[in-house]
């Protein structure tokens, strides 16, 4: 059994130990992962080059999984797929901007969707011709961690679907 299942498996039994318990927030919206990565900041736009040790010893095991190793949320499971609160979406492993909700839209896909990011720098795109198809993927600006992939089947104004997974996006409400 891999690493992955196991952590599912422990996910899933943890209420019925008892021991479920929501993360500690901080005052800044910041759990206690992000607080332990020094590097983690919403206005520092300085471009990262760090190692897999180093985020694999500051990140949560589902944010690495995805960021780090490329990994994919199931449909339908991430906490924003259809979330509609109004407020910014930031990386979910350096905390760069990425998304207003006011470029995001139902797609029914069921991953969180975008038809623009906050700017052309938060995000860059990298050819994908893994899993026997030819994608776009979507890497943050700052930290080069995977967010998902831009297909052309979006809404005007910009007809992109930024489709996302939840997993390493932070939602933070406007006041
Ligand atoms: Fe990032």
């Amino acid at each position: 059994m891999n690493l992955k299942y196991m952590y599912i498996i422990a996910l899933a039994l943890a209420p019925m130990a008892g021991c479920a318990q929501a993360p500690e927030t901080a005052k800044d919206g910041m759990n206690e992962t992000k607080k332990d990565n020094p590097y983690y900041s919403r206005t520092d736009k300085t471009k990262l080059d760090l190692s897999d040790e180093f985020w694999q010893s500051v990140l949560s095991e589902d944010v690495y999984y995805i960021a780090r190793k490329k990994g994919t949320e199931r449909a339908f499971t991430g906490k924003y797929w259809d979330h509609e609160g109004l407020g910014d979406y930031y990386c979910g492993a350096c905390g760069n901007h990425l998304f207003v909700s006011d470029s995001k839209f139902a797609s029914q896909c069921g991953w969180p969707s975008f038809f623009e990011a906050i700017s052309e720098t938060s995000v860059e795109y990298v050819r994908d011709s893994s899993h026997g198809m030819i994608r776009t993927e979507v890497v943050c600006g700052r930290c080069d961690g995977h967010l998902g992939h831009i297909f052309d089947d979006g809404p005007p104004p910009t007809h992109k679907r930024f489709c996302m997974n939840s997993v390493v996006l932070d939602f933070e409400p406007k006041d």
